[in-house]
C-alpha cells in the first residue's frame, strides 16, 4: 500500500521539493496550490492528483482531503507549507495585507489540520509537517508580521503534540533558514553579494522528510546551510505533553 500524502504550496520552492522527494520514493501525492498551471504541471510530473485553491479558506482544505480520500482512499503524510511573506509595516499599516498574510500562514495551516486530522484518524495516523521558519523562533525585524505568524504555528504545534500522539499522528515543523526559492528572490543578489549562504529547497525538502519519521511528536527542526537539521529544545519551559521522554539538554 502506498503512502498517501497532502502538500499545500506545492507549485514552487520547498514544496515542489517535498512532492519530488516523496513521490521518489513511491508516495501518491496530493497538491495543491494558488498556482494552479504550476500545481498541474508538477502533478503530471511526479504523477499527483491537483487542486487550485487558496488555503485561507477552510473550503480548500476540506476539498484536498476529499480529493485524497477520492483518489487514494487514504492520508498517511500532511505538509501545511504553503506560505508568503511581506507582512505590513506596522508604521505604514495596510490591513488587507494583515489579512492576507495571516490567512495564509496561520488560518491556512489550522484549517489544514482541522481538515486533515480525521482522515489520517481513519487511516490509522500518520504525521503533520508545517513549514514555520527561523523566524518562527527568533525575532525577525524585517518583517514582523511574518515573524508572528510563523511563531504562531510553532505554538499550534507544541500545543498539539501531545492530543495528535493519542490518535497515533505526530505533529512537527520544519524552521528554515533563507532558502533559495521565489519567495526571497528579491533579495538574493543581496545575499549573494554579501556571501550569506541560502539553503536550497531539496535541503529543506529533506528536512521535511526528517520531520515526518521524527521520534518526538512536537520535534522542531531548525534547518540551516552546511549543517545537519537539529531539534529546537526550549529551555527553562516544559515541552510538549507527549507522554514522550524529556529533551536531555
Ligand atoms: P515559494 O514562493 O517558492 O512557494 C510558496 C508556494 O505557496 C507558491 O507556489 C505559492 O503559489 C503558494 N501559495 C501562496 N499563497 C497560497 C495560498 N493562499 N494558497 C495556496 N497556495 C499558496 O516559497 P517557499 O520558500 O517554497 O515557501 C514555502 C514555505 O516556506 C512558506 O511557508 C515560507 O514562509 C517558508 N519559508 C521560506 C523560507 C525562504 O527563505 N524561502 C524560509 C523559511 C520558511
Amino acid at each position: 500500500m502506498s503512502t498517501v500524502a497532502l502538500i499545500t504550496g506545492a507549485a514552487s520552492g520547498i514544496g515542489a521539493s517535498v512532492a519530488r522527494r516523496l513521490a521518489a520514493g513511491g508516495a501518491k501525492c496530493v497538491l495543491v496550490d494558488l498556482d494552479g498551471e504550476g500545481v498541474e504541471r508538477l502533478a503530471k510530473e511526479v504523477g499527483g492528483a491537483w487542486l487550485a485553491a487558496d488555503v485561507s479558506t477552510e473550503q480548500a482544505s476540506h476539498d484536498a482531503v476529499e480529493l485524497a480520500e477520492e483518489r487514494y482512499g487514504r492520508l498517511d503524510l500532511v505538509h501545511l507549507n504553503a506560505g508568503i511573506a511581506g507582512g505590513p509595516d506596522l508604521a505604514a499599516f495596510d490591513p488587507a495585507r494583515y489579512r492576507k498574510i495571516v490567512g495564509v500562514n496561520i488560518d491556512g495551516v489550522v484549517f489544514g489540520v482541522v481538515a486533515g486530522v480525521p482522515l489520517l484518524k481513519r487511516s490509522g495516523g500518520g504525521a503533520i509537517v508545517v513549514t514555520a521558519s527561523l523566524a518562527g523562533l527568533v525575532g525577525f525585524d524585517g518583517d514582523p508580521v511574518y515573524t508572528m505568524t510563523k511563531h504562531a504555528v510553532v505554538g499550534l504545534v507544541r500545543a498539539l503534540a501531545g492530543p495528535l500522539a493519542k490518535e497515533n499522528i505526530r505533529i512537527g515543523a520544519v524552521c528554515p533558514g533563507f532558502t533559495d526559492t521565489p519567495l526571497v528572490a528579491d533579495a538574493k543578489e543581496l545575499f549573494v553579494s554579501a556571501g550569506f549562504p541560502l539553503l536550497t529547497a531539496d535541503d529543506v525538502a529533506a528536512a521535511v522528510e526528517t520531520a515526518f519519521y521524527a521520534e518526538d511528536s512536537g520535534t522542531l527542526l531548525v534547518v540551516q546551510p552546511g549543517r545537519q537539521p537539529v531539534p529546537y529544545r526550549y529551555a527553562g519551559v516544559p515541552g510538549p505533553a507527549t507522554g514522550q521522554r524529556p529533551p536531555s539538554s
